[in-house]
């Protein structure tokens, strides 16, 4: 199932190759896209066998074609795939036990199947219609070199290309550039264990942007539904983003130029303030209230915006790799951290990305000691410190992914719950009269609605679909203690 909205057309350029435009006004919530995926499959570096149709944990194989592996509860998967090894297609060129022994192969293999089955062929053939440069690749990081002995060379070597039309005379750089394809048109998706897969879409895959305006939905049927964040114009281009936006610009520039060799120069990506964030300022040398900011024009040099000192580019660089250092070094430690976020507030922006990171390890730490249910005197103020780190976030969360977001959605529950348990403890403890009470319980009513309006277009069976679920509780209990106390 593929399906654009009428207000979407699809067009073809130089730049972007195939993508979408508005075609008229849109509002934000719109729906733009509908799809199924062309192909659910597990990483490269997967090493667990999953089922053919549900994508779980699967040490059975298919009765039928004894190629698949296919879980107790699932009758059957692909009739092609299962039919085409079933029948003895395959010539007995192949060995049975090819997924057995190298289970890398997994996605690129059922690419083949689909591109050889003629029902499904066309949506594979749209995946191959933009031109790749193999040799932006071929420089052996990382990714090359995963596909090439996960997938290609075992692939190759098993005899399957022999026995299907479509790929007889297909090289080992033909499948090369299948992988990409298949790495840069998918979503991550989850499987009902709780294990994260790739999921392949054709029509959702657009153009990358680092302020995105689109939300990617995708459910527990790995459904994709693709929906507008913020209000469109007509004739606006329709963009994705493949990056975490609380990374900064050059944390965000390394993480697409790795992955997808896109080099992005989005609004945000110019913008040295990061929307407004400072996310990537750093404290000038020079005067004492000053932040230095990246000038693009000047060859990358930082130069403050009060007192207009440069900071070399490599000055911030050694900076910044330090603390990246002293980060993995941390080890997870509470105190580690807080002794962190003490001495880089000297010398960063209190936005700066690696203090957000810091700021949400810390919370996470707090997060879990709270789930651990260990209430005593001194955890009291580490709620307290809970709620002034996730209120932090708020407003960085709602500056860089603005409109509809669900990474906003998602820190303003963190905040809600936290705040709600340092209130009924305070109270629980009279450090908290009625009255105090009930207005901070408003507080956490408002924030709960919020965060709800917010994820109001996600699909019910999706793992947004439960958050709204738990906020509704929550926010259940605060107006039935609003109700008792608020008088
Ligand atoms: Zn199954
Ligand atoms: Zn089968
Ligand atoms: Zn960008
Ligand atoms: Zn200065």
């Amino acid at each position: 199932m593929q399906d654009y909205s009428e207000k979407v057309q699809v067009i073809h350029n130089e730049k972007f190759g195939r993508h979408l435009v508005a075609q008229l006004d849109i509002e934000a919530g719109d729906t733009l896209v509908e799809e199924r995926p062309l192909l659910v499959a597990p990483h490269w570096e997967c090493g667990q066998m999953k089922c053919a149709k549900c994508l779980q944990e699967s040490y059975v194989m298919c009765r039928s074609c004894k190629m698949f592996p296919l879980c107790m509860d699932c009758q059957g998967h692909d009739d092609f795939e299962c039919q085409f090894f079933a029948s003895g297609g395959p010539g007995g060129y192949i060995c049975k036990d090819l997924l057995v022994k190298n289970y890398g192969v997994c996605a690129l293999m059922k690419f083949l199947l689909l591109l050889e089955d003629p029902s499904t062929r066309k949506d594979c053939e749209r995946l191959l219609e933009t031109p790749i440069n193999l040799d932006d690749y071929r420089d052996g990081d990382g990714m090359w070199q995963e596909h090439e002995e996960l997938a290609v060379r075992p692939l190759m070597a098993s005899g399957l290309l022999m026995s299907l039309t479509q790929a007889q005379s297909l090289t080992a750089d033909d499948l090369h550039a299948y992988c990409i394809r298949i790495d840069s048109y998918s979503f991550e998706v989850t499987a009902r264990d709780g294990d994260t897969l790739k999921g392949v879409f054709v029509c959702g895959s657009l153009p990358h942007h680092c302020v995105p305006n689109t939300v990617v939905a995708l459910d527990e049927e790995f459904n994709l539904k693709l929906y507008a964040a913020v209000d469109l114009k007509s004739g606006e281009v329709i963009y994705n983003s493949y990056t975490n936006p609380l990374m900064g610009t050059s944390q965000r520039q390394h993480q697409l130029r790795l992955t997808r060799r896109l080099e992005c120069s989005c609004s945000r990506c110019l913008d040295p303030t990061e929307c407004g964030t400072n996310m990537s300022s750093v404290k000038c040398r020079e005067c004492p209230d000053g932040y230095a900011l990246c000038e693009l024009s000047s060859g990358g040099d930082w130069r403050c915006s009060k007192c207009s000192a440069i900071l070399p580019a490599a000055d911030v660089h050694e900076l910044l790799a330090e603390l990246g250092g002293a980060l993995v070094e941390a080890k997870g430690e509470l105190q580690a951290f807080e002794s962190l976020l003490a001495q880089y507030k000297t010398l960063l922006h209190p936005n700066h990305f690696l203090m957000l990171d810091i700021k949400q390890n810390i919370a996470s730490i707090l997060r879990a000691t709270a789930l651990m249910n260990c209430m005593d005197q001194p955890s009291k103020k580490l709620l307290a410190r809970r709620v002034e780190l996730c209120s932090e976030l708020l407003p960085i969360c709602r500056a860089v992914v603005p409109g509809i977001s669900k990474l906003y959605a998602i820190a303003l529950f963190e905040y809600l719950l936290s705040l709600i348990e340092l209130v009924e403890l305070q109270f629980s403890e009279g450090e908290l009269n009625k009255k105090e009470y009930a207005t901070h319980l408003k507080t956490g009513r408002l924030v709960a609605k919020e965060a709800m309006d917010l994820l109001r277009f996600e699909p019910e069976n999706s793992s947004e679909g439960y958050l709204v679920e738990r906020l509704a509780m929550e926010l259940e209990r605060i107006e039935s203690d609003i109700a008792k106390y608020g008088r």
